[in-house]
């Protein structure tokens, strides 16, 4: 039985690329009578958050991308979360030292530097030199019972190559030897993402790995690990990955990225999943417009494209704007709108701010207008100011676009400690800082608290909004 999964780590906000992953994963097994899981591979503690989980959960859910088993929907090779399955990834990383394909490695991190220098230095390839794979196991029992920190690291061939298959490719070749001896189990007793993705997969019976292209360079360490373990390896399929309009690999940088940006713009769901059905897929009649049935009822894998494909959000545009005119009716056309933002839901986030400038509704549309729009209709003149020149503002937008853009935690305190240290930066007061931010994120010079607003509009309409003030 065919079994596919999606495989997001809660990272941050939920990434188009993963709902394109997860639709063509889904599509697979939907079109063969399989199973389509959803697992969540949390094993790096800093980064994760419950927050982003249940943002990307939502976020699948909204695209109607639902899966047969889950974290929140159970099922039979469960847990699905990899921070509940600590025991068994080092129940296997023991098994692989006893085999003698894994060994304690207890160098440290000035040890790491320095080596990594001097292979730098000698033009070697970058990579673990295998120093600790000599020790006796009279050495490491002793190191080990004294309490040394050391992490587990799987052997690697120095000799010969990997030949990584591919559904869709001719086989590629990758040497053993610029294959790193990757780090399996951390120092704090949690797995890598190498061995507790093999793992998983494994035990939840995948068959099918379908994921992002930027993961071929470590499928030579997955099917080694397959090996070591003695288990059949899934079939690989790498998707292209999404791109930016210069090619480059889309990013939060260059357009935004998060699903709930193109929720807050006011995409269609089933706009959005076609939209990412064609980013790999054409019908066989060639109609752009597809349902994630039809396009289930007709898929076959080999006919993926592979090329680049380029996440073009007028495009988008355009066909969010088909479904609008063509596959609503009046009466279900003025339901999504409420759906969406008309709602009261939404309107109590932003009426505290609005309230306070308001003496009659009817000013309360004007001027609250803006947390229902896409870009602000703006130009050059709307930034004049008497104290900042053209350049000033550049700077301020640009400085504040950067550091916003690394802004892990979208609340009004982490948003106003950027806007601060952007004028401290450039030596200016926090009103004339803000001045641009109200014109590029509200549209006027004046509105309510601009702060406030970002932390409602969410990050990526924020930066979309400074970059097209920029442009
Ligand atoms: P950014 O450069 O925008 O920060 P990222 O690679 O850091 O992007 P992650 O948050 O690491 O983004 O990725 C989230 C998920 O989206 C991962 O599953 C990743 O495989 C997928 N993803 C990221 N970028 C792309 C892309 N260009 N095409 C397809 N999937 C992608
Ligand atoms: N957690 C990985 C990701 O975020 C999964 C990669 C894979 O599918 O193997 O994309």
């Amino acid at each position: 039985r065919v079994r596919t999964r999606v495989a997001p780590s809660p990272t941050g906000d939920p990434h188009v690329g993963t709902a394109y992953i997860a639709l063509f994963n889904r599509a697979f097994a939907r079109s063969q009578g399989g199973d389509f899981i959803l697992r969540i591979e949390d094993t790096d503690q800093a980064r994760s958050t419950p927050e982003s989980e249940q943002a990307i959960l939502k976020a699948l859910r909204w695209l109607g991308l639902d899966w047969d088993e889950g974290p929140d929907v159970g099922g039979d090779a469960g847990p699905y979360r990899q921070s509940e399955r600590s025991e068994i990834y080092r129940k296997y990383a023991d098994e692989l030292v006893d085999k003698g394909h894994a060994f304690h490695c207890f160098c440290t991190a000035e040890r790491l530097d320095s080596m990594r220098r001097e292979q730098r230095l000698n033009g070697q390839p970058p990579g673990y030199d295998g120093r600790c794979k000599g020790l006796s196991q009279e050495e490491v029992q002793s190191r080990l019972a004294q309490g040394e920190k050391s992490v587990v690291r799987m052997d690697v061939p120095r000799e010969g190559a990997c030949e990584v298959r591919d559904m869709l490719r001719d086989p590629i070749e990758i040497e053993w030897k610029q294959v790193d001896m990757q780090v399996l189990l951390k120092s704090d007793g949690l797995p890598s993402y190498h061995l507790a993705n093999v793992v998983d997969d494994h035990l939840m019976g995948i068959t099918h790995v379908i994921r992002g292209e930027e993961w071929i360079s470590s499928t030579p360490k997955h099917i080694l690990l397959y090996q070591y373990f003695g288990w059949e390896a899934p079939v690989f399929f790498h998707m292209p990955l999404l791109r930016n309009a210069d090619k480059s690999k889309l990013s939060k940088r260059k357009n935004p990225t998060s699903i709930d940006y193109y929720y807050r713009l006011g995409i269609l769901p089933e706009a959005l999943v076609n939209y990412l059905g064609m980013m790999g897929w054409t019908m066989p009649d060639g109609e752009e417009k597809f349902t994630v049935q039809e396009m289930v009822d007709n898929f076959d894998i080999s006919r993926v494209s592979l090329g680049g494909p380029v996440f073009d959000t007028e495009k988008l545009d355009w066909l969010n704007g088909r479904y609008l005119r063509e596959s609503l009716s009046d009466e279900e056309f003025a339901q999504r709108l409420m759906d969406w933002s008309y709602n009261r839901d939404y309107i109590m986030q932003f009426l505290p701010l609005v309230r306070e400038r308001v003496e009659r509704l009817s000013d309360v549309a004007p001027l609250a207008a803006f947390f229902f729009a896409g870009m602000p209709d703006i130009e050059a003149a709307d930034f004049e100011h008497k104290k900042l020149d053209a350049d000033t503002i550049l700077k301020i937008l640009q400085l504040s676009l950067w550091k916003l853009e690394t802004q892990r935690h979208w609340d009004k305190e982490h948003i106003m400690a950027d806007v601060k240290a952007v004028g401290e930066h450039l030596g200016l007061k926090l009103k004339d800082v803000l001045f641009p931010m109200f014109v590029s994120v509200t549209g006027s010079p004046r509105s309510v608290s601009v702060l406030e607003a970002m932390a409602i509009l969410g990050p990526d309409m924020v930066r979309a909004r400074l970059r097209h003030a920029i442009e």
